[in-house]
């Protein structure tokens, strides 16, 4: 008999198979990432569709079977409603799965990363206001993530001379691997000076202060600014 595993799970990822299943990408408590054939999901009568949402989190059941997963049981935890229904909160939604779809591995358990992805959809839900901010808790997902994969930044030191950085004249270096000074920035080309404003809200996010990063008055220019390191970081390592 098959061993039915069970788990908390958000669903992240749907691909349409055949004539009435779907392969269902979720990210798991117990499990990291994994793929799941839910079979005839598609129908209108099917049991198990009530019991996933894009976005939910959700109790899964599946078993293991020689070349795929497959879905058993499901029912809704929480619905977090507004992640579908508002199309900025959908989009940064997106981003997030994204990010957990080219980045994690499959079936590596990481309770880190659950964590923050718990937070961030919570968070994402319940806020009211300040839209610009919603697109900042993207960026608190993804350089917790980055972290946890092991890619950290140090972004109160030079990564060259290892002082404390000032407050201005601060340098992104990707191949030196993070911030560096004005004094080690002589003879090196190509590389953009970060704004304080930038430091300050990275440093927050990796100190996880979700709600003090919510507070923040944002402009357009800061989200830019960690747009154009965010992507430099990800396309140089990943
Ligand atoms: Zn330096």
């Amino acid at each position: 008999m098959a061993v039915h595993y069970r788990t908390e799970a958000f669903l992240i990822k749907k691909r349409d198979w055949l004539e009435n299943d779907q392969f269902l990408t979720f990210y798991t408590k117990d499990f990291g990432k994994v793929e799941v054939l839910g079979k005839a999901i598609r129908k209108i009568n099917s049991k198990l569709r009530g019991g996933i949402e894009i976005f939910s989190l959700s109790n899964i059941e599946f078993i293991q079977g020689k070349n795929y997963k497959t879905l058993t049981d499901t029912n809704i935890i929480e619905k977090f409603p507004n992640l579908k229904k508002d199309l900025k909160k959908r989009e940064v939604a997106d981003k997030i799965s994204q990010v957990l779809n080219d980045l994690l591995k499959e079936e590596e358990k990481d309770i880190e990363v659950w964590e923050v992805l718990c937070e961030v959809f919570k968070n994402l839900n319940d806020q009211n206001n300040k839209i610009l901010n919603y697109y900042l808790l993207f960026y608190y997902f993804f350089w917790n993530i980055i972290s946890v994969l092991g890619y950290q930044v140090d972004f109160y030191h030079c990564v060259l001379c290892h002082k404390k950085i000032p407050n201005a004249n601060n340098f992104f270096d990707l191949e030196a691997g993070g911030i560096i000074c004005n004094n080690c920035f002589k003879n090196k080309k190509n590389i953009k000076e970060i704004p304080n404003d930038i430091i300050k809200i990275l440093r927050i996010i990796l100190k996880k202060d979700i709600d003090f990063l919510m507070k923040l008055k944002i402009e357009k220019k800061h989200l830019e600014g960690l747009y154009l390191i965010s992507q430099e970081y990800l396309s140089y390592h990943i």
